[in-house]
Parts: structure tokens; C-alpha cells; sequence
């Protein structure tokens, strides 16, 4: 059976109410960092989504009205109708390629903080908001309800003015309010809104009736619900009322669209949830219920599971926000019959963590998400090459391996070498540590391209000199040569006063647990000043190798940098069922043969942790003596630093380096200066209606 027969099942077109997609590959609404405040950079990065196949395009939760104003954070916005020519830029780009618009309606309840639009927050019963937020929500009172269905059509309006062919109601992922009135927690109420599910459920029942009066004709209503909280009977339940709920509603949108609550269940990473497809036991009963289609999510990648999903019954669409920021062009590549070609999610949330942070987006896997825009960066096609030279890549992690695939595909001959035994540099280090296994796809994808290119050739076992490199007769290098971790302890919390690592001491880089060298049995101490993942991984490790591990660090909670990839939690939940000992805010001051000395943050007061070792997991240098040696050399034309040994930062940033690197090779500098990157400058209009 060919490719395309065996996967006909994903290509055949399902009606959505009045429209028609055009496959089964549904991308479900994701965040993005873009919205309101960068409309084209949405546009522009949802467009090429359909352009790879997509037959359905969401944008992100867009907010109806001040009262649900999302700030700082850059979210899809239709508070009135300025906000409709925005977003008719998604609907056309989306259009032009032949795919559905979808857009997220959403009223976010107490997850809107109003910082902003300084409105009263909003929620079924007077209750506090999050930690640190220093104003409550009150209690919705009739009027408001009332209020709240006026808007939410009108933003329907506006959206089906603005070209939408999909409008949903958002009950989803613990941040709107049709959902916070659902949950018996948030809901106290007395009157004919709260109490029962009957009741609790009246307000979603009236904002899709509302929506489907005021556009069913022409478009369709989706409902996005979370079926189940993953708290067992301290929450939803798909057993119980996640069902009910189903079953009350069942053929009242036009389409389903299930999956878990909150975002941290939904958008689980391969650390934490290692299976494709790890929804399904809550949404599996979604189908028997309606007769409307469902789509579903998993983090699919692969297109055999795909099909099964739907042979199952399981859902009609393959849903899917992170598969399809990986790689925009999934469908098409199964539809040419190049599934090798596709680019696997790993899984690792840095998409979400932009969004965090409210920048763009960005992505391990495709360095071109979030630039289709502001760089015009397209995820499959690069400028061909300008001329016949060549170049050298010295290192094949992150950053040499995209930038030897660039430059190869733009029809430079490649040469890219490496020191080690195997390709992937820390990718395939890091992989090998418990849950990232699934990152190793990094270097996997971009090894699998090389392999299949006549002008490349891969050095292995290949340390090079700079007299090697004179040796090899190229103009054009660039050095990806990585970083190491250090092991004397120096980092953002000590370099004010250094700290002692005394004689006899037994100290570890994280290098050294990477590469085996594990240290001996006796109590041991990771010491994290680098705050991001690497040191609660090793922790992990050392403590499910039987060590006797405490984990210390200058900051408050455990690789506080996974807060952004929705992991904090779970990260420091693991290490405390494992048995390790945490100690937060304390700073490195010494450590010698038999403990670790640290002060408190605050106090500055010591104390002396039992430690035969230590493992630093603090800074990195950078890998330059290469680069140095061949600076003073000189005669090469191209002498260029990337990923870590230019910038040690996210494996991201490696990519998305040696990514740029080959598409500015042969670039005039001052072009590339000039060009850094288009904006979206705000407007001096008076913001007044014009
Ligand atoms: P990045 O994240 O920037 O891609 P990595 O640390 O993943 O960096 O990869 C750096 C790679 O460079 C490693 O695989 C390492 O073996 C290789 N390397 C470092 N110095 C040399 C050298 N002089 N010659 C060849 N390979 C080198
Ligand atoms: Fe997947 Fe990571 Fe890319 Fe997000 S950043 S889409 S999780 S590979």
C-alpha cells in the first residue's frame, strides 16, 4: 500500500456545521506571543500553517472585552471593532492557502487580572486570584451576566466580520469563565446559575446558543472543553461530570474540541508525559456521545497513530499545537508521502515559554517559528546559494548541525566535522538523562536531512587544530563548538565573592555526569545556580541511581526557569517523592572533602551541608581556543562563532543560531545590520477609531 493510500483516511474532508475542512489536520488554538500587540507576525507565522496543510487554523484565546484583558501577555483581542482588521489578517492569510480560520473566543474570568484595563475582575463567587495579585474577583451578579452574553456576541460578530469560519466558546484549561462556572470550587452560587451541573452549566449553554444564533448561518461554533481536570475526585472527571456535561450539550456545537485541564495536563512535556496520545483515555468517550465531530489532542507526530485515532473512533480530527508549530508542514509531508521528513516535537515546552515571557514564540525543533514575519523566514524554503564556494561547520550539536543543513540545502558544498564519537554534541548528552530522551529528535532529524545530501560530508573522531583547518583548503568556517560547564562553583549567585573549593574536595560538572562519571555513593550535593532545568535532571538521576542527593540553590524554588514550561511543579514534586533534600536560597560558599558551607540569601547566616561531593551545575565556558587560534591564523573570509560557543543560552538558541548563520552566509554586514528584523511599530493615530 502506498504512503498516500495508507493515510487517505487523514486527507478525506469533514464538514464542521455550515463549512467544510478540507483534511482532518486540525491546528487547535495555541498562544503565541504575537495576537493583539504583533498582528502581522500572526498572520503571517498562521498562513504558513495552512500552507503546509493544515485544513484548519485557529488563532489563540482572544479576549472579548476589557473586563477580560490579559496583559502583559499578547493574546488575540476583539473588544470592539477596531480589533477587526487585525485580525482579518490571519483570516485572509489563512484563506489565500485554502484552509478554515478558527478563532478562540474567550471571557477569562479571575484568570484575567485586569492589570491593564483596570476593570473589575470577574468570577461565579467572590474569591481571590492568584498569588501576589493584591485585588480580588467578585461574584458576577445578574446584570453582569447579562453583559457578558452581549459581549461575547458581539465579538462573534466582529469575528465573523473579520472573516472567521469557526467561532468557539471556550470552557478550557481552568482560564475562562464559562469553565470557572462549571467548577464546583469556583461556583457558590445560589441562584439558577450555581448549584446543580444543570445550572452550573446554563452559562456555556447560553453562550452557545448565543453564538449559534447570532452566526450558525455562516459559521460554525466549536466548543473547546476540558473534560477532565487530572485531579481524580477533587475535580472534573470524565467518569462523572466531564461526561455530563457531554451528554447535556452533546449536539449543541457544531464540533468538539476535548482535551485536559489545565495547560500544564494539556500541554505536558515528554519529561513528564513521554507517550504521544496521552489524552485519549479522557476524551476516548467524547465520540459516543455526539454526534458533532471531535478533535483531539496528544502531541502527535506520527501518522500511523494518526490514522488508528481515527479508525478507533476516537476523533474525527487530529488536533494538534505543538506538532504543528515543530513542523507547519506536517500534512503536506504526509501527503507527499515524506514522513521521514517531518519534524517530531520534542516536547519541551520552550513554545510556551515565550508566551510566559510574552515574546514570540519560538521552537527548539524550528528555528523559522515566530521569524516568518518579522525575517521572512519560511520553514522549508531558504534563499539558494550565491556562490560556489564552500564552508566548514566544526561541530555537529545543535547549532552545527542546523547550520550544515542550511547551508546545504541553500547548495553550498558542507563539510562539518566533530570531535566526538557521535554526532548531537549536548542534545544527544542530554538526552540520555531521565525524560529527554525524546530531544535526541533535535539531532535525529537534522543527521536523517544530512544523510540524504550529496554535498555534505560528516567528520566524526575529528578534533580539529587550526592547522587542520588550513589544512583543509576553506575560506568559510564557523565554529560550533559548544560550552562546558564549569566546576568551581562560579555563577550568577558568586561572583561577587567567589567561592572556595578547598583541597580533597570531590567535584563534578555536569559534563561529568553527562559523559558517566557518576560520583561515589555518600551523600552528595547538586548545587544549582544555573536556575534553569539541567541541574533538577541530574539531581533526578543521581537520586534514582540510590545516591543520598540534597539539592541547593540561591533561588526560591527548584530550576525556577521551568515555571515558564509549565513543569515547576512536577519538577520539584519528582525530586521530593525521590527523597531528595531541597534547600533553597542558600549560596555556595565552600565546599571541602567531607560538606558544602552555604549562606542564606537573605541573612547571609551559614550552614554546613554533609557532602563526600559536590556537582556544580552553575556556568559555562565557552568553547573559543579554536576560534582564537584560527583569529590569529587569519586568512579565512568567514570566521564566525555560533550556538553556545557564541552565546551559551537554550538549545533553541543553538538552533536557531546556526539557522541564521546560513541564511546571512554571503550577506553584506551592513545589510544584515540594517535589516535586523521588520517591527510592528503602534500606531500615533490617537488610537481614537481611526
Ligand atoms: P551547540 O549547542 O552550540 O550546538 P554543542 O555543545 O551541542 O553546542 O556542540 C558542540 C560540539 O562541538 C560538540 O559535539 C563537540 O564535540 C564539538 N567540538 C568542540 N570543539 C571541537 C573541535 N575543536 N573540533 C571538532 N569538534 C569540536
Ligand atoms: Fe515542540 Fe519544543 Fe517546539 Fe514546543 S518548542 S513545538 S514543545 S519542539
Amino acid at each position: 500500500m502506498s504512503a498516500t493510500d495508507r493515510y487517505s483516511v487523514l486527507f478525506e474532508p469533514v464538514p464542521i456545521g455550515p463549512v467544510t475542512a478540507r483534511n482532518r489536520f486540525y491546528q487547535v488554538p495555541h498562544c503565541n506571543g504575537m495576537g493583539h500587540v504583533r498582528p502581522q507576525a500572526e498572520a503571517a507565522m498562521r498562513g504558513i500553517k495552512a500552507e503546509g496543510g493544515w485544513a484548519v487554523v485557529s488563532n489563540q484565546e482572544t479576549e472579548i472585552h476589557p473586563t477580560s484583558d490579559l496583559a502583559p501577555y499578547a493574546e488575540g483581542r476583539l473588544w470592539d471593532d477596531r480589533d477587526v482588521p487585525a485580525l482579518r489578517l490571519m483570516t485572509e492569510a489563512v484563506h489565500d492557502k485554502g484552509a478554515l480560520a478558527a478563532v478562540e473566543l474567550a471571557h477569562n474570568g479571575s484568570h484575567a487580572l485586569n492589570h491593564m484595563s483596570r476593570a473589575p475582575i470577574f468570577a461565579p463567587s467572590d474569591a481571590a486570584v492568584e498569588n501576589g495579585i493584591p485585588r480580588q474577583a467578585r461574584a458576577m451578579d445578574k446584570q453582569d451576566i447579562r453583559d457578558l452574553r452581549r459581549w461575547h456576541r458581539a465579538a462573534a460578530l466582529r469575528a465573523r466580520d473579520a472573516g472567521f469560519d469557526i467561532i468557539y466558546v471556550y470552557a478550557g484549561h481552568n482560564m475562562t469563565i464559562a469553565q470557572h462556572f462549571l467548577l464546583p470550587h469556583m461556583n457558590h452560587r445560589s441562584d439558577e446559575y450555581g448549584g446543580s451541573l444543570e445550572n452550573r452549566v446554563r452559562l456555556t449553554r447560553e453562550l452557545l446558543e448565543d453564538t449559534r444564533e447570532a452566526v450558525g448561518d455562516t459559521c460554525a461554533v466549536a466548543f473547546r472543553f476540558a473534560v477532565d481536570e487530572m485531579l481524580g475526585a477533587d475535580g472534573m472527571q470524565a467518569t462523572e461530570e466531564g461526561r455530563a456535561v457531554v451528554e447535556m450539550l452533546a449536539d449543541l456545537p457544531d464540533l468538539w474540541d476535548v482535551n485536559v485541564a489545565g495547560w500544564p495536563n494539556d500541554s505536558a512535556t515528554t519529561r513528564f508525559q513521554p507517550e504521544d496520545g496521552y489524552q485519549n483515555e479522557y476524551i476516548s468517550f467524547v465520540k459516543q456521545v455526539t454526534r458533532k465531530p471531535v478533535v483531539g489532542v496528544g502531541r502527535f507526530t506520527s501518522p500511523d497513530t494518526m490514522v488508528s485515532m481515527i479508525r478507533k473512533g476516537l476523533m474525527d480530527f487530529i488536533g494538534a499545537a505543538r506538532p504543528s508549530i515543530a513542523d507547519p508542514f506536517l500534512p503536506k509531508k504526509i501527503e507527499e508521502g515524506r514522513v521521514e521528513d517531518i519534524r517530531e516535537c520534542i516536547g519541551c515546552n520552550i513554545c510556551v515559554s515565550a508566551d510566559s515571557l510574552g515574546v514570540p514564540i519560538r521552537c527548539t525543533q524550528n528555528p523559522t517559528m515566530g521569524e516568518e514575519w518579522r525575517r521572512n523566514w519560511h520553514p522549508e524554503i531558504i534563499a539558494p546559494k550565491d556562490s560556489d564556494t564552500g564552508a566548514l561547520i566544526v561541530g555537529a550539536g545543535a547549532a552545527g548541525l542546523e547550520c550544515a543543513l542550511q547551508l546545504a540545502k541553500r547548495g553550498y558544498d558542507v563539510t562539518l566535522a566533530d570531535a566526538a564519537d557521535a554526532a548531537g554534541g549536548r542534545v544527544l548528552r542530554e538526552s540520555r538523562l531521565p525524560g529527554l530522551s525524546a530531544w535526541m529528535r533535535v539531532a535525529d532529524h537534522r543527521l536523517y536531512q544530512l544523510g540524504q545530501m550529496s554535498n555534505v560530508r560528516l567528520f566524526l573522531q575529528s578534533n580539529l587544530t587550526a592547522e587542520d583547518v588550513a589544512g583543509l583548503d576553506v575560506r568559510h568556517v564557523f565554529l560550533a563548538t559548544g560550552a562546558r560547564w564549569r566546576g568551581d562553583g562560579l555563577g550568577r549567585s558568586t561572583h561577587r565573592t567567589p567561592p572556595r573549593i578547598e583541597a580533597g574536595a570531590a567535584v563534578f560538572t555536569a559534563d561529568d555526569i553527562m559523559d558517566g562519571r557518576l560520583p561515589p555513593k555518600g551523600p552528595v550535593v547538586v548545587y544549582d545556580d544555573d536556575q534553569i532545568y539541567l541541574a533538577g535532571v541530574i539531581a533526578e538521576l543521581l537520586a534514582r541511581n540510590g545516591h543520598d542527593v540534597t539539592f541547593v540553590t540561591p533561588a526560591s524554588v527548584v530550576s525556577p526557569f521551568t515555571q515558564y514550561t509549565l513543569e515547576q511543579d512536577r519538577v520539584q514534586t519528582r525530586l521530593m517523592e525521590l527523597g531528595v533534600t531541597i534547600r533553597c536560597n542558600g549560596v555556595l560558599i565552600s565546599q571541602d572533602a567531607t560538606a558544602m558551607r552555604v549562606a542564606c540569601t537573605y541573612t547571609g547566616r551559614t550552614e554546613e551541608i554533609a557532602a563526600t561531593s559536590a556537582v556544580m551545575v552553575t556556568e559555562r565556558i565557552r568553547e573559543t581556543a579554536l576560534y582564537d587560534a584560527l583569529k590569529q591564523q587569519g586568512g579565512l573570509q568567514t570566521l564566525e562563532l555560533i550556538g553556545d560557543a557564541a552565546s551559551p543560552a537554550l538549545i533553541a538558541d543553538a538552533v536557531h543560531s546556526g539557522h541564521m548563520a546560513a541564511r546571512n552566509f554571503e550577506r553584506a554586514p551592513q545589510d544584515i545590520e540594517a535589516d535586523w528584523y521588520r517591527r510592528e511599530i503602534t500606531s500615533l493615530n490617537g488610537g481614537r477609531g481611526e
